[in-house]
């Protein structure tokens, strides 16, 4: 692009400068023109007046001082009429015998200017021209002088003398300068004043000393104007000029110069290109603009077009994130949703599995509930067995006796007999009585009951295991005591603990065992306790367990406590341990229940 802006930039400034040579060519030609005009109109005049019979007398025979007057009166009308500056006669000593000027401050009259070449080159016979500074005037000057001829004879010079510097006020232009330079490049018209008496390029010694001779500049320094050339163009030569006036040092001009022959002048023309510097400039700060919009067009395009694309990528990625996301956690949900199928399908088999244990526990509770009711039969019927055979062969024994002594005639020993018999059928009646316990419903119906008769049931159950470990049991259960209980169950119960108390003092040195009960408000708290190696701190969470046991295969089940303890849990009570130092001691606990005395049988 700065390449493009650079090319840009040339072929503009190339442009301008070729325009501005275009326009300065034409302004030359009518600069040029002008100056030929002006010298035009002058050159013919001292011919005219050279040629005029009256200057030919006059230089013939200057006579007296009115002819002289009336000379001086007709110069200065030809001057007046002609606009030139000065007109005036010189002899042929070059001395000056009539001037338009007679009058003046420093009236040219009796001056001497042989040294001027146009003075030489009219006395050679030919029209002298000449620029110079005047010596008396201290004027910018150009000089024609024609000889004044009489039968071949040149008796002087009549010179006219113009202002010339109407061709620098009419030209003056800020961005053109108009300078008409001598043979030796010395500056005498310039539209800049302050280049007037410079010269374009700075003079060599010979030159500056053959000037200072002729006194054609008078004492003016000729100094350089500052003129350097950077390129020469076909249209003219460009050139930095030192400047004086505003801010900068140098201004950049094209030169553009011809000559003018006939009056031996360079005529140049310094066109300023500022102008087209400044207009390349515009151009180029356009097209740079332009080029930087269009850039940042085109950059906010792709800008845009990225956007998108990364956009379109982000979007992509998100989209297929959030397809891998849902996937994995579609996968997931399959996964967990089967693992929890898995789970909850092992939960629901748990569960049945669970329910079938309850089921199958609950009906081996029952099975050993009824297997218990059994054993309890078994055992109860061994001890009827005993306490009503032994009666029962008492009886038979008495009633035999008693036979053969009636026999005899011993009747007092057969009342005897019989009193035995009586007595032993009254101890049986009292069995009869326990069994009457047993009668009762075992349905598992809670009622009143006094708790006395159930222990000593338990313990005449337990009796024949007691025997064969050689215990003791003492037993202080108040006979006021009632608990809301089943007696079959009740009984149970204290068959159960009983026969582990027995079990737990089997082998021991002390064989005892203890049936305590006592009330506390609402309840009745029996305690069986026992002198055994009692229960180790480890088991103590474990004994009511089902089927924890510590004894030998076919010694226990475990089923004991488990039973026991849910059954006493049913009656609304409970059963527990309670610490001892030695032994082992079990508490039960039963709802208290008030039985009138008279219910109580
Ligand atoms: P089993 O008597 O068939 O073992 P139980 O449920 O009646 O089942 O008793 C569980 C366990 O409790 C027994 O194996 C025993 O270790 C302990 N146990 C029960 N009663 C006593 C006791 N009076 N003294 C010491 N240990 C006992």
């Amino acid at each position: 692009m700065c390449a493009g802006l650079w090319a840009l930039g040339l072929w503009s400034y190339r442009d301008g400068i070729g325009r501005l040579a275009a326009q300065g060519r034409t302004d030359l030609n009518l600069y040029m023109a002008h100056l030929q005009g002006l010298l035009a109109k002058y050159e013919p005049l001292p011919e005219l007046l050279a040629t005029n019979p009256r200057l030919i007398d006059f230089m013939r025979a200057p006579g007296g001082q009115e002819s002289i007057q009336a000379l001086n009166r007709y110069l200065e009308t030809i001057n007046r009429i002609s606009d030139a500056t000065d007109t005036y006669l010189m002899d042929a000593e070059g001395l000056t015998i009539a001037a338009s000027n007679w009058q003046a401050e420093r009236p040219f009259v009796g001056r001497n200017f042989s040294f001027r070449p146009y003075f030489r080159d009219a006395m050679g016979g030919q029209l002298g021209r000449y620029f110079a500074l005047g010596t008396t005037s201290k004027q910018r000057g150009y000089y024609f002088a024609y000889p004044v001829h009489e039968k071949g004879e040149i008796l002087g010079a009549v010179v006219v003398k113009i202002d010339i510097s109407e061709a620098e006020r009419r030209w003056a232009k800020t961005d053109r300068i108009f300078l008409v330079t001598d043979p030796d490049g010395v500056v005498f018209v310039s539209t800049q004043p302050e280049q007037r008496f410079r010269t374009l390029f700075p003079l060599d010694e010979a030159a500056r000393q053959r000037i200072a001779h002729s006194n054609r500049y008078l004492d003016a320094t000729l100094s350089p104007m500052g003129l350097e050339i950077l390129k020469r163009l076909p249209e003219g030569q460009l050139v930095r000029l030192e400047s004086e006036q505003g801010w900068r040092k140098h201004r950049r001009y094209l030169l553009q110069s011809r000559a003018m022959p006939n009056a031996g002048w360079q005529v140049h023309e310094l066109s300023d290109t500022r102008e087209v510097i400044r207009d390349t400039l515009k151009l180029t700060t356009l097209a740079a603009a332009l080029a930087a919009t269009a850039a940042l067009i085109a950059a906010l395009l792709l800008q845009h077009q990225r956007a998108r694309r990364v956009h379109t990528i982000l979007t992509e990625r998100a989209r297929a994130s959030l397809e891998r996301i849902n996937l994995e956690l579609e996968e997931r949900v399959t996964t967990r949703t089967a693992e929890l199928t898995r789970t909850n399908r092992r939960l629901l088999a748990e569960v049945d599995e669970r329910l079938r244990a309850e089921q199958a526990l609950r009906e081996a509770q029952q099975a050993l509930i009824q297997s218990a009711k059994l054993a309890t039969l078994g055992q109860m019927s061994a001890g009827i067995n005993h306490e009503l055979n032994q009666p029962l062969a008492a009886i038979r024994t008495y009633a035999d006796n008693g036979r053969l002594l009636l026999a005899k005639g011993r009747t007092q020993e057969v009342e005897l007999n019989l009193e035995q018999i009586l007595a032993l059928t009254e101890r049986m009646a009292k069995i009869g009585s326990q069994l009457k316990l047993f009668a009762r419903k075992t349905s598992g119906d809670l009622i009143a009951l006094p708790l006395a008769p159930v222990v000593e049931g338990a313990a005449r159950i337990a009796a024949p295991i007691l025997d064969r470990c050689g215990g003791t049991l003492e037993s202080r259960v108040p006979s006021e005591l009632s608990v809301k209980a089943n007696d079959v169950l009740l009984q149970q119960v204290l068959v159960n603990l009983l026969g582990n108390a027995c079990q737990a003092i089997d082998g021991q040195t002390e064989r005892r065992i203890r049936i305590e009960a006592h009330r506390t408000q609402d309840w009745v708290i029996t305690t069986v306790e026992d002198t055994g190696p009692g229960i180790p701190e480890s088991d103590l969470n474990l004994i009511f367990e089902p089927f924890f046991t510590t004894k030998d295969a076919g010694e226990g089940l475990g089923l004991g406590l488990a039973i026991s303890a849910r059954i006493a849990a049913e009656m609304g009570g409970s059963l527990a341990t309670v610490p001892l130092e030695s032994g082992a001691c079990f508490e039960l606990r039963l709802p208290a229940a008030d039985i009138h005395p008279s219910q109580a049988t």
